[in-house]
């Protein structure tokens, strides 16, 4: 849509268009004509009507009641806006994105007299069970405290105010586009623990880093999501379901309400804030969407928090910004993307990071990312993926050939990566055991012995290989059946901790070493192979948390022990 005469409207400016009030942004000023995108259906929008400058950018509200709700890609606030419009958003609605006339308690931290600077604690609210809204100093307001509120505040009224007059409410707004200023960031060292063998022994991502998981149609990329998003440990999530279709959303929507979190056994609702932009909803808001999702976890990062935020899928979002870019006639670079699709994708993802927060007291919180990446035909070599492994600290590729088995997470080990590993290790060491990456040494080579033993199988038949052999290819078989497979509706494998994560493995290669040792003692290899304790050992990922430890050891005692000569 093109606007004339919007005299000083600045790029990314938010306009209200026509008579219906639509939203839009400014994305393009040339002399006196404004280009603009606009976020809703524009069908019937006619020559003439009126453009409003808002002469603000885009920006989210923020503060207490964020979570638990469900935003659209502008933050409008579905259950509101339903509300008021009905099951479809009618266009032009204007519904602020937090409730109003909502009170919460605040209980103040600070005293009249003292010194207030950005990012200070000013008090906190019990947004929900289990965490307090800590309501900060705004980025760039400072000044000695003349009056600080106690009791139920709305978010209008203010709960401070400054010796200038300035009244400090709950209600902080931000553009979505900029960076939320911390006071400085933190290097890795700590990991985002998902619950999830494949990607904490493998192919781990530190607290604070990004992961990206590329997949074809089908694959798994929603269901490692929304696993991560149940299971992971992160105090609040941020879920922007971008493009994809809606029906995905409506799971998570029936899902999370009824699931416990298992850090506070309140609804798992209760820590998460939804962005749903799907593939039915206009294609500009999506592009707004993801900007929208990652300033809500900056918000709470700042609180001190650890975040995440899932991005289902980027690549959409990639495809938003190539419709916008070819509808303003850009230059197109690699299959029509922007050319300044890589530059967008860095300056996205470089959003992500553990920080020390601004304001007193040592706070750290971390922004963890996690996008799926859907390129067409499951074909890495496109430009979203190849810009989004440019950036990103772990690539975890999901493989069609695995899904198609059923074994799932469909998480090719052979392509995925982590970058995070070595810092890593010295916490896995630390805080579960000493040998953490000896055990992933030894998993992975067992996993390329296994590739390279299938590889003469296929050659010279099962029968013509060493009996040694035929014993790894049993072991591996266990590691990948039993250890990198996951069943993320498992109520009791949904989520494996690090510590069973660890002795599960202990068990595999106590197995492997017995049997190992069995055959260079003459045992017979069919009796080693269809071995009492095997169905054991694979029986470990459904046995529950409590007691896993000792069953453990008793197993790899009761390996370790049995004789010679057995099975012969
Ligand atoms: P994508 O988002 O890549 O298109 P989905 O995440 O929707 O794919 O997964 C497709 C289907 O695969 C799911 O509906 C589910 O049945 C199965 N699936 C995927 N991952 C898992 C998993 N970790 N455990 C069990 N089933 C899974
Ligand atoms: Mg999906």
């Amino acid at each position: 849509m093109e606007a004339r005469g919007l005299r000083g409207a600045r790029m990314y400016d938010r306009v209200i268009i026509g008579e219906m009030g639509l939203q839009g942004e400014v994305i393009r000023l040339d002399g006196d004509v404004a280009t603009c995108q606009v976020y809703e259906e524009t069908t019937g929008l006619s020559l003439d009507e009126p453009v409003i400058a808002t002469g603000e950018p885009l920006l989210v509200e923020l503060g207490p009641g964020l979570l638990g709700s469900v935003f659209d890609g502008v933050q409008r606030p579905l259950g509101a806006v339903a509300a008021v419009s009905g099951d479809f958003i009618s266009r032009g609605i204007a519904v602020p994105a937090l409730a109003r006339d909502r009170r919460f308690p605040f209980a103040p931290h600070r005293r009249a007299g003292e010194t207030a600077r950005p990012g200070d604690v000013l008090g906190e609210v019990p947004e929900v069970p289990g965490l307090a809204h800590r309501i900060l100093v705004p980025p760039g307001l400072s000044g000695r405290i003349a009056w600080v509120g106690d009791g139920e505040f709305s978010l209008m009224e203010p709960v401070a105010r400054l010796e200038d007059g300035q009244g400090i409410t709950m209600l902080q707004r931000w553009p979505v586009r900029v960076p939320r200023p911390a006071a400085r960031k933190l290097p890795g060292g700590v990991p985002f623990l998902t619950g999830q063998r494949i990607f904490d022994m493998l192919f781990p991502v530190a607290a604070g880093g990004t992961a990206v998981v590329p997949g074809g149609f089908g694959t798994g990329k929603t269901v490692v999501e929304q696993t991560l998003a149940k299971f992971a440990a992160a105090d609040v999530i941020v879920y922007v379901g971008c493009g994809e279709r809606g029906n995905e959303m409506t799971e998570v929507l029936e899902e999370f309400p009824r699931l416990a979190d298992p850090r506070t056994g309140g609804p798992l609702m209760n820590r998460t804030v939804l962005v749903v932009n799907t593939s039915n909803m206009p294609v500009a808001a999506r592009e707004a969407s993801i900007y929208t999702g990652i300033t809500i976890a900056e918000y709470y990062r700042d609180m001190g928090y650890s975040v995440a935020m899932m991005a289902d899928s980027t690549s959409r979002w990639a495809e938003a910004l190539r419709e916008i870019s070819s509808r303003l006639e850009e230059m197109p670079g690699e299959e029509g993307y922007p050319a300044t699709l890589g530059t967008r994708m860095a300056q996205f993802y470089e959003r992500a990071g553990r920080v020390v927060c601004l304001g007193e007291g040592e706070r750290t919180g971390s922004l963890t990312l996690i996008s799926a990446i859907s390129p067409a035909g499951g074909d890495f070599s496109e430009p979203v993926t190849q810009a989004s492994l440019r950036v990103a600290g772990a690539l975890w590729g999901l493989d069609p050939v695995l899904a198609h088995r059923r074994h799932y997470p469909a998480v090719d080990w052979k392509v995925s990566f982590s970058q995070y590993t070595t810092s890593l290790d010295p916490w896995f060491r630390d805080n579960v055991a000493p040998d953490w990456p000896e055990m992933r040494l030894r998993l992975m080579k067992t996993l390329g012995r296994e590739a390279e033993v299938q590889e003469i199988v296929q050659l010279v038949g099962i029968d013509a290989i060493p009996e040694e052999e035929r014993i790894l290819l049993d072991a591996a078989e266990i590691l990948r059946e039993s250890y990198l497979r996951q069943n993320a509706f498992s109520p009791v494998d949904g989520a494996c901790p690090p510590e069973k994560q660890y002795m599960m493995l202990k068990v595999i290669f106590a197995y492997f070493d017995h049997l190992k040792a069995s055959l260079a003692r003459g045992a017979v290899l069919e009796g080693l192979l269809s071995h009492p304790l095997r169905r054991e050992v694979l029986s470990a990922p459904e046995r529950p948390v409590e007691g896993f430890d000792e069953w453990a050891r008793e197993t790899i005692g009761r390996l370790s022990s049995s004789g010679a000569g057995e099975g012969s």
